[in-house]
């Protein structure tokens, strides 16, 4: 198993930090490795709960991925498993009072920043050319400046949306458009690999304080048809083995405690989660 390409960086981030772990080649293994650095991130919120650096090594994920994608999105009980834990629709009402607050700030940003067109516009000569100069250059950095927090809050808009995609309601029919198949994705060539990671929005994050991954795949309802007609292409490319490896000497345990859904998902999506212990390494 050569997987010197580092197929999951694109998939995997730290659970403490939210960054994407990079690929690291030791004593002949694949690691992926997540540090932090004062300069940086001393100012981060995580900061301090965030060890200097933190490694995983990727042939120990590659047996919960195969699992994950066997039971829980083309296996025979997938359904049942979605519907154990059927989720309550959150509303979260912070949220909803975040996007509140940051539209409202939009708004008088740009109410500001008209105003300063407004200001550059009926700019009357004083006279004395350099003060009018200054008065000139005080307003464009104004509007720099205006500029600058407004691309800040609608990046921030643009996060709430994904946190608000996460949490609405669960269309948990959808998994119906897969098959189920005794495909392990995990075999699969790393290009067709990364092609069904990348339809299913596959995330793996590195939860170190637990030595846990928690894996997430999203199911789009605009997608589900070019999703399925992907799967059903790998499926007839790669008859199903009859045997594998997650039956025997799998390294993942999953611990019961840990071992969940989170069936909230995406507007008119199915948003499956699980995690599990890595075991002792
Ligand atoms: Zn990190």
């Amino acid at each position: 198993m050569t997987k010197r390409s580092y197929l999951l960086r694109s998939y995997l981030f730290c659970h403490i930090c939210s960054r994407r772990m990079s690929g690291e080649t030791k004593h002949e293994r694949t690691y992926y490795h997540c540090r932090k650095n004062a300069k940086n991130h001393a100012h981060r919120t995580w900061y301090a709960a965030h060890p200097a650096h933190i490694f995983v090594r990727e042939d120990l994920i590659i047996d919960p991925i195969a699992q994950f994608f066997a039971q829980r999105i083309f296996g025979q009980a997938r359904k049942r498993l979605l519907g154990d834990t059927l989720p309550t629709a959150r509303q979260d009402d912070q949220l909803v009072a975040r996007r509140a607050v940051v539209q409202a700030e939009l708004t008088d940003l740009q109410q500001r920043q008209n105003n300063l067109i407004r200001e550059l516009e009926r700019l009357q000569p004083s006279g004395d050319s350099d003060v009018d100069e200054a008065w000139r250059r005080s307003i464009q950095s104004r509007f720099a400046a205006n500029a600058a927090e407004q691309r800040a809050k609608n990046r921030l808009l643009a996060e709430i949306a994904r946190e608000e995609r996460v949490q609405a309601p669960l269309n948990i029919d959808l998994i119906d458009a897969l098959p189920i198949t005794a495909v392990d994705i995990t075999s699969l060539p790393e290009d067709q690999q990364r092609r069904l990671y990348d339809a299913f929005h596959f995330e793996v994050r590195y939860d170190l304080p637990n030595n846990a991954v928690i894996l997430r795949a999203t199911i789009e309802a605009d997608t589900v048809p070019a999703l399925a007609g992907a799967v059903a292409e790998v499926h007839a490319r790669h008859s199903p083995p009859t045997a594998d490896r997650l039956g025997s000497g799998s390294s993942f345990r999953p611990a019961p405690h840990q071992d969940w859904w989170d069936a909230s998902s995406a507007p008119g999506g199915t948003r499956t989660y699980a995690s599990g212990d890595l075991g002792q390494h």
